[in-house]
């Protein structure tokens, strides 16, 4: 990861931990740093109001109206923030109006599955621009994944007429783990082929910008949490079901990520010890009976007792089995119906242990909607606490096909709202201020 979005991460990472405000630690800073704090600030509120005037900042923020001034003209420069017309007064002169330009900078959202990659570019509340999507062998053949990837990057960043300096960064969603102390590093037990080799680092290289990257199902949990079903602030579980299960973890505003970086990965809870050796080296476990390979495995196994299904013998898909599920194949619905069954039990274990106020169920399987749901909570409610089962509200997530990359643009959102020098025009008036 970029040094100065992982510095970014960390420093926001120390100050939570000490559970000190902005205000309060803003007194035993330097000055070109308080600038930077109050200059995050004011751009956090222009963005998260949208549109609101200098006197109201200067209410809200408790900064003088000179502070304000200064740094509005800055952000007024980039491009971030424009006067856009003038608003209600009760009395007096009508104040101008400062609006967030959601478009002054773009960002790119990649999701690299086990076997498609798709890329977006999203403007700064990870609305798509242009969407890319190829399939490929991400798992065994990384190089030429990141060549693929590269490919979708710069056709979509070309249609969407990206200008040169203003691609703010890159955010990655990936299938493995990422641990907390090797943010540039895929797992070697989950993607052993791409040993030695990093998305971050390759993706910097290539493009100059800062890169995040983290777990697909946190990815999932992150676009929840800012654009989706998590919008109203409460604890959420996001239950990715695609080639494997895992879950993204939002506790109390945050991702829960765990020390090794594989908290929620509840496609690895050992729930069958006849089902066989999983990649992980556990026997047994949940995604060996919910995956797509064990779904496909299923259906083929089941064809015998259903001569009539539509299934095809050769390049089934999830997406075609819950298709045919929903035109009434008996064998399509008995295999979503039994993963429905397999998953309530991973689904119990998180609502033991961290009791969310929502499930939401993402990834190809979960377009099933109730044809799983329904299955899934039948086998919750005798293996899940009835306080916590009354409780949870499981939903589909509306964020639809494009989600995963979404979140994974706001990977860098997020990063650029918390720490503002990650706009490189920031950074710049910063420190000219500094060193004056
Ligand atoms: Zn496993």
């Amino acid at each position: 990861m970029n040094n100065r979005l992982q510095h970014s991460i960390d420093k926001q990472k120390r100050t939570r931990s000490r559970g000190i405000s902005e205000d309060v630690s803003s007194q035993v800073l330097g000055a070109s740093q308080i600038r930077e704090q109050h200059c995050g600030l004011l751009l956090r509120l222009i963005w998260r109001e949208k549109l609101i005037s200098r006197a109201e900042l200067a209410r809200r923020t408790g900064l003088s109206r000179s502070s304000i001034s200064a740094i509005v003209s800055d952000l007024l420069e980039t491009g971030l923030v424009s006067e856009t017309g003038t608003g209600y007064s009760s009395g007096g002169r009508k104040p101008i109006m400062l609006g967030f330009d959601d478009d002054a900078f773009a960002i790119v959202g990649v999701d690299m599955g086990a076997t498609r990659i798709a890329v977006a570019v999203t403007d700064l509340r990870a609305q798509v621009k242009t969407w890319r999507c190829e399939f490929c062998d991400v798992r065994d053949e990384p190089e030429k994944a990141l060549e693929l990837m590269c490919k979708l990057i710069d056709d979509a960043l070309e249609e969407a007429n990206v200008e040169q300096g203003r691609l703010l960064g890159i955010g990655v969603s990936v299938p493995s783990p990422v641990r907390p102390d090797e943010p540039t590093s895929l797992s070697p037990v989950f993607l052993p082929k791409w040993k030695g080799i990093s998305p971050v680092e390759r993706l910097e290289a290539a493009y100059g910008v800062p890169v995040g990257m983290d777990n697909d199902a946190n990815v999932g949990a992150l676009a929840e949490q800012w654009w989706g079903e998590g919008r109203d602030g409460q604890d959420l579980a996001y239950i990715k079901v695609a080639t494997g299960v895992g879950a993204g973890l939002v506790i109390h505003g945050d991702i829960y990520r765990g020390t090794a970086g594989i908290a929620g990965e509840i496609g690895h809870i050992p729930v069958d010890a006849t089902a066989g050796r999983c990649v992980c080296g556990l026997d047994g476990c949940l995604n060996l009976r919910m995956g797509t390979e064990a779904l496909v495995k299923r259906v083929h196994s089941l064809r015998g007792e259903y001569p009539n299904s539509s299934l095809p013998q050769r390049a089934l898909s999830i997406s075609r089995i819950v298709e045919e599920a929903f035109e009434g194949d008996r064998l399509a619905r008995v295999v979503v119906e039994e993963a429905g069954h397999h998953l309530a039990t991973g689904v119990a274990a998180l609502l033991s242990l961290f009791n969310p106020a929502k499930v939401v169920f993402g990834g190809s399987l979960t377009r099933a909607g109730e044809l799983l749901l329904r299955p899934l909570r039948e086998t919750l409610v005798e293996r899940s606490p009835s306080a916590s089962l009354t409780q949870s509200q499981l939903v589909i997530s509306s964020l639809g096909v494009e989600a995963p990359t979404r979140g994974a643009a706001t990977l860098l959102l997020r990063a650029a709202l918390d720490d503002s020098t990650l706009f490189p025009l920031l950074q710049a008036k910063n420190t000219q201020v500094t060193a004056t």
